[in-house]
């Protein structure tokens, strides 16, 4: 009752402290109010370069919106601008201007997709830059993420030389000293200003995406940072970089955005006598004090002045708050009373104190992210450089044919029937021959393993957990042949199979440390006299069956765990893709597994069924379907002889749920990425999404817009978001799937595609469908299809029940910026692993350890601190040393 009355308090208090903060931070909600309630700021002598908010455009729609919002801000700005004789003499940097950012004029403002976005990107700039020419103002483009840099100034550049502009000073664009190349960047707008005869103006800022740079470059795996880390040595570097600016102001107008009153007096200071030619920025509510100084002194100083409305702000809000907060921050220190000693501390006398030693050493590197282990390496994927050795790589393994004997007790075994395989992107390509394993083949590696169980049971752990990081080192040294590999035989899309080998690489480190703590003697306690000990050790030949939707990751994974606990492997790949499981099994072997210790036998289900049957099985770890899994159980569970543990991870019905305050931009990117990422062959893929009555209308919008831009496609272009779906069955019974839908009076959105593509591989577009009811999906469809459910309010637990009740237990998402929301969700929710407003796909070894329950697996989970001991027997050893004679130790007391 009490929650009822006071809820709309609640909300209105909310809304109203929303309001205030808005007002604080942005100048008005259109363009028209920000010029009223610029006036007394402009009365003072200060200038304006307005900014509509708004960023990220993720439909076409959204980006249209965006550039009429900018065509409209530039004439209303341009006709209430001084435009007599007097404002035509008047000096470029006092006059105002707008603030440009490209993400809201692009869907897919991304170095993946240069080859489309580059030009429209650079028309739409063009077609900008003339109308704030015509009215003489500056337009300055924003500095975005890291990785747009490159393409950002190749649109930069085509501006910078566009024949029509040159008469005009007033284009500019933000430069971010946290960024290691920005000494670099400025370098360049020099020699490009130089070469085209015209100025251009740099606003230098220190940078608004510090620790979303950081947990990219970790999430990555990158060499290294993009930006400095520690907070110094971005000050330092902003003064030369400021110093560069100054000492250039016949070609460049230094446009310098700071509320650090140090930087500020720094930047006066390096000017020196000639206090002209420059203009200092600050955000619009901020740095007043400090301004009103500077201005008093004869110095332009302009304010950047956001517009737009309560919609729109929050993104730019929560990084005003964010760097307001932070206590680095000189804005929070003036606020938090720090010493002024420290506050005027020369960022260059710091730099020195830390004697050479540059980085932070609170901030991990992308390869120290594991206390225990090396992290994997990860390729940058936004500059041409990283991805040459990937192209040249793809090519080469093109050219190659891969054939898959069995091999058994290192020989190759080429007495079973013969198939030929080829790649679901091109049927045409054959890649290579396999050969299945026939009954002989099979008890031969029996027999063998058998023998060689034994020895490699009784290696330590230690020297086991060598060759499992020497399997990883092999791994990173043949990065690019792998990963052509997977592009060409399992269609993987170029950041799949970059994640699928680091993915590779994580299980067998993250095993190796796991095994060696495990897998040693561990004394337990008990009375005197008495030596307790317990002892895990492998069961025995272990039969890994994986599947062709992680034929490296899983594959690999699998073998790792069985080996470090000491077992014997069968390992038996999937049938679409036999080469990668080959390739795996030759750097295994190199890498010092006993040849002995593992085998492998290629083959389909059937193959899989008899080698089950074969009585020396001590235990399965089988991925793949739920159906499999069943008909596996079943068969070891009518065999004679010792009760064989079956490990399964099996497929899933996957929900997202998003409510109300979700965020409809991340939803949408996590619901693309989840839903149609790896053509939806993943089994943690996103199958059904529910969203919120109040918000469904514009959420799904929204997706569909951002469905237009999806790239389906070859798979070795770095520009295809959807590759192809494995073969030709799984694409009929995805197209039989889709019929049904619409039999049933669903309409089906689809993203374009180029139908050219049927001659050569299995492509299916992504889909979408609205549903009326959850339960017209009951299995998993495994493609990029996805079903649409929308749901009221009150329904939300009924609607969480009703996913439990289906039996599946795999991924779950949640987008909800209602803290008690999510904990609720999540704690009602039967699923094995949970996402909070992120992507449900690609857990990450060791951090997000991976597996479901009921249909979706029996755990223990992949990647978990649990996993390796599945794969062993324990044993316990309990001896009486009072037996022989007293208990000395006992007595010496
Ligand atoms: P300080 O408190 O001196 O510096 C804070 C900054 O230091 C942080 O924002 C960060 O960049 C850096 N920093 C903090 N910790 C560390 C660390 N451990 N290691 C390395 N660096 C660290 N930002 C953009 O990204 N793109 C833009 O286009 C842009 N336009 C702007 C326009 C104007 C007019 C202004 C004033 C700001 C703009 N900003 C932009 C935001 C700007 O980047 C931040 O306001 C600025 O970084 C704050 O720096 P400061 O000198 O005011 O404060
Ligand atoms: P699948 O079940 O058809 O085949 C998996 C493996 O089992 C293959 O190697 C296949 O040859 C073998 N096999 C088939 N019949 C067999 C039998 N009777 N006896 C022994 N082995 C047999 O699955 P798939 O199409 O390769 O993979 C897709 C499925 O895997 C999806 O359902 C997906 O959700 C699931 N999957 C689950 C996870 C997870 O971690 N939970 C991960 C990846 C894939």
């Amino acid at each position: 009752m009490l929650e009822k009355v006071g809820m709309p308090f609640i909300r209105k208090a909310c809304i109203e402290a929303m309001q205030l903060m808005g007002k604080t931070f942005v100048l008005g909600r259109d363009i028209d109010e920000a010029l009223k309630e610029g006036k007394s700021a402009t009365q003072k002598g200060y200038i304006h370069s307005y900014d509509m908010l708004g960023e990220g455009a993720r439909t076409s729609r959204d980006a249209d919106y965006y550039f009429q919002a900018y065509l409209h801000a530039i004439r209303m700005i341009g006709q209430s601008s001084q435009t007599d004789d007097a404002a035509k003499s008047q000096l470029m940097l006092k006059r105002p201007g707008i603030s440009i950012k490209l993400s809201a004029l692009h869907p897919r403002y991304e170095y993946a997709q240069s080859d489309t976005c580059e030009s429209a990107l650079t028309d739409r700039l063009l077609e900008l830059c003339v109308v704030a020419m015509e009215y003489r103002l500056n337009l300055t483009v924003d500095a975005e993420e890291c990785d747009r840099l490159g393409l950002s100034l190749r649109i930069i550049k085509a501006i910078i030389d566009n024949k029509t502009l040159k008469d005009w000073d007033g284009f500019g664009l933000a430069v971010q000293t946290y960024h290691k190349r920005s000494g670099a960047v400025i370098d360049r707008i020099i020699r490009w200003s130089k070469a085209a005869g015209r100025k251009t103006a740099i606003r230098l800022v220190k940078g608004a995406y510090w620790d979303t740079e950081i947990k990219h470059a970790q999430v990555e795996g990158l060499h290294d940072f993009a930006v400095l880390t520690r907070k110094e040595n971005t000050d330092l570097h902003y003064l030369v970089c400021a110093k560069k600016l100054l000492d250039n102001r016949d070609i460049i107008v230094p446009m310098l955005g700071t509320h650090n009153a140090h930087t500020a007096s720094s930047v006066i200071e390096m000017a020196g006598d000639d206090q002209s030619g420059f203009v200092f920025q600050r955000l619009h509510g901020m740095g007043e004090q400090l301004y009103d100084q500077i201005l008093s002194m004869g110095i332009p100083v302009c304010i950047y002045a956001p517009v737009g409305t309560h919609k729109d702000l929050l993104a730019y809000l929560v990084r005003r708050l964010l760097e307001n907060g932070a206590n680095s921050s000189f804005v929070n220190k003036i606020y938090d009373a720090t010493p002024v000693g420290e506050l005027v501390a020369s960022p260059y006398q710091t730099v020195l104190n830390h004697n050479g030693d540059h980085r932070h050493s609170h901030i991990r590197m992308p390869s120290q992210l594991f206390a225990a282990r090396t992290n994997s390496k990860g390729l940058d994927l936004h500059s041409n450089t990283s991805l040459y050795p990937v192209y040249r790589a793809i090519e080469s393994v093109a050219d190659q044919k891969y054939n898959a004997p069995c091999l058994v007790d290192g020989e190759a075994y080429r007495d079973g029937t013969r198939h030929t395989n080829t790649s679901p992107s091109n049927r045409h390509d054959a890649i290579g021959d396999v050969w299945y394993a026939n009954t002989d083949c099979i008890n031969t590696a029996f027999r063998t393993l058998k023998k060689g169980h034994q020895k490699w049971n009784d290696t330590p752990a230690a020297q086991r957990a060598d060759v499992l990081n020497e399997i990883a080192d092999l791994y990173e040294s043949n990065t690019f042949e792998i990963m052509g590999l997977l592009v060409r035989e399992a269609g993987k899309t170029i950041p799949d199979a970059i994640a699928e080998v680091r993915e590779a690489v994580d299980f067998c480190r993250y095993y190796a440390v796991e095994g060696q703590k495990h897998f040693v003697e561990h004394t337990l306690e008990g009375p005197t006299g008495e030596k307790n000990t317990l002892a895990l050790n492998g069961r025995g030949v272990f039969v890994c069956i994986s599947p062709w939707n992680f034929p490296f990751a899983i594959f690999t994974g699998q073998i790792v765990a069985a080996l470090m606990a000491g077992n014997a492997v069968i390992s038996k790949p999937a049938e679409q893709t036999p080469a990668i499981a080959a390739y795996a099994m030759r750097l295994m072997i190199k890498a010092g597994v006993p040849m002995d210790a593992l085998a492998m036998l290629q083959g389909d289900g059937d193959v899989g069924a008899r080698i089950i049957q074969h009585s020396d099985v001590a235990g399965v770890a089988f991925t793949g379907s739920t159906q499999v899994a069943k008909t596996i159980q079943r068969a070891l569970a009518e065999k004679d002889g010792a009760i064989v543990p079956l490990v399964a991870e099996t497929g899933g019905l996957n929900v997202m749920i998003v409510d109300s305050s979700a965020l409809p931009e991340q939803v949408t990117d996590d619901v693309i990425h989840s839903a149609f990422g790896s053509a939806g062959q993943r089994c943690s893929a996103l199958r059904i999404l529910c969203v919120q009555n109040d918000v469904a209308d514009d959420v799904i919008r929204m997706i569909k817009g951002a469905m237009n831009h999806l790239v389906v496609g070859d798979p070795s272009h770095i520009s295809t978001d959807v590759g192809p779906i494995i073969d030709q069955e799984a694409l009929t019974q995805l197209i039989d799937h889709k019929v049904e839908l619409e039999g049933i009076g669903h309409h089906i959105t689809q993203s374009p595609y180029d139908e050219r593509l049927d001659q050569f591989g299995y492509f299916l577009p992504p889909m979408m469908a609205e549903l009326e009811d959850i339960d017209m999906i009951n299995a998993e469809a495994f493609g990029p299809i996805l079903h649409v459910v929308r749901y009221a309010e009150d329904e939300l637990h009924d609607l969480i029940r009703r996913m439990n009740d289906k039996g599946f237990g795999l991924t779950f998402g949640i987008h909800t910026r209602i803290h008690g929301k999510q904990n609720d969700i999540a704690r009602h929710a039967n699923m094995g692993n949970i996402y909070i407003n992120r992507g449900q796909t690609g857990a990450v070894v060791g951090s997000q350890p991976f597996g479901g329950c009921g249909l979706s697996g029996t755990g223990p989970k992949a990647g978990g601190p649990y996993y390796l001991h599945a794969f062993a027997t324990e044993k316990v050893i309990s001896n009486d040393i009072t037996a022989s004679g007293g208990n000395a130790s006992l007595i010496n007391l």
